[in-house]
């Protein structure tokens, strides 16, 4: 039987995700993280992933009885089919059809599928992921409708009653830093400003007071004005 104690996060090791996995952490009593390599341009991300759950259990000791095991999936195969701005070196525009050459088609569907399965496997009831509605970049597969009826599709063909949650559907960047300063304060808010990763370019290097990033990808923009945004209100 699953348990209703056990969650897996998504976690690329962006603001999303890392905020997600405090939410998860703060109510879930184990909670195991779940990365996807796909041939992603930023693939740094990945590599701030196990700084930031290090960086999460020193913050909050009481947590490092919940963090479980981490997993990173290969789903190179996906770079291999999808030509996007994320997975090849093209420019990051709009395309024809009206959706950003950053979207992965499939990519969410794909994820949260894998996790899916990793749930089954691990005895976990809940799914958590940072999708969001409100800024989502485009991304029709970040769609509350499309979760929703994932949701459906995943237990009627596994025999499962899986819950998707998305803690982040309905917040915008700036109310997505107040939800991690309600859940950890100010001393969690600083950890994912410095140790997640956003950048679609993948640059470390710049540090601005938002975090770390290029600073004119789509990605950087939307960070940084909400954190704008957050530190004004
Ligand atoms: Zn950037």
């Amino acid at each position: 039987m699953p348990s209703d104690d056990t969650a897996i996060v998504l976690f690329s090791g962006g603001q999303d995700s890392a905020t997600c996995l405090a939410w998860a952490l703060n109510r879930y009593a184990h909670v195991e993280t779940l990365g996807f390599a796909y041939g992603q341009r930023h693939a740094i991300e990945l590599e701030c992933r196990e700084t930031l759950r290090r960086a999460m259990i020193s913050a909050r000791p009481d947590w490092q009885d919940r963090l479980g095991e981490d997993h990173t999936l290969d789903l190179s195969v996906l770079g291999q089919i999808s030509d996007t701005a994320l997975t090849r070196e093209a420019a990051i525009e709009m395309n024809e059809n009206g959706l950003p050459s950053t979207f992965v088609p499939g990519r969410n569907l794909l994820f949260l599928s894998f996790a899916a399965t990793l749930a089954v496997r691990r005895n976990a009831r809940h799914i958590v992921t940072g999708v969001c509605e409100t800024d989502y970049s485009g991304y029709p597969d970040c769609r509350d409708d499309t979760i929703k009826a994932l949701q459906v599709a995943l237990n009627l063909g596994m025999e499962t009653r899986l819950v998707l949650h998305t803690p982040l559907m309905w917040l915008d960047k700036a109310e997505t830093w107040r939800l991690a300063e309600r859940i950890g304060g100010s001393a969690l808010v600083k950890l994912i400003n410095r140790e997640s990763h956003s950048c679609y370019l993948g640059d470390r290097t710049h540090l601005h007071e938002w975090g770390y990033g290029c600073g004119a990808c789509p990605a950087c923009d939307l960070r940084a004005k909400g954190w704008s945004s957050y530190v004004s209100t």
